[in-house]
């Protein structure tokens, strides 16, 4: 098992502490510097590519007929992100000529 440092996303700084869950059950943090401007936050919120609900909601604005760049600038992820998400769902399916037609992608 490997445990990733906690950093605040907005100072960087690690020296954070537990701050009780979100609604959908995420570990929600809170940084103990004082001087941060920060408040609670979410450890893998830097990293939302990651999550299945990420990955679901790429899929369903696809679908809704959003660009890449378009998903990627509402869902707070990278392009990429996006497009290797894209890559993965449509390998096994029929419907690859129609995620990459999009001539807004
Ligand atoms: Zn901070």
């Amino acid at each position: 098992m490997v445990l990733l440092p906690i950093k605040c996303p907005v100072c960087n700084g690690t020296d954070v502490t537990e701050h009780g869950n979100t609604s959908n059950g995420k570990q929600r943090f809170i940084g103990k510097d004082q001087t941060c401007e920060g408040k609670t936050f979410i450890q893998d919120y830097s990293d939302k590519g990651r999550l299945p609900e990420t990955k679901h909601q790429i899929i369903e604005m696809t679908l809704n007929g959003s660009g890449i760049r378009d998903t990627a600038r509402v869902l707070g992820i990278g392009p990429v992100t996006v497009i290797n998400e894209l890559k993965k769902r449509t390998r096994s399916t029929r419907s690859e000529s129609q995620f990459f037609s999009n001539p807004r992608a």
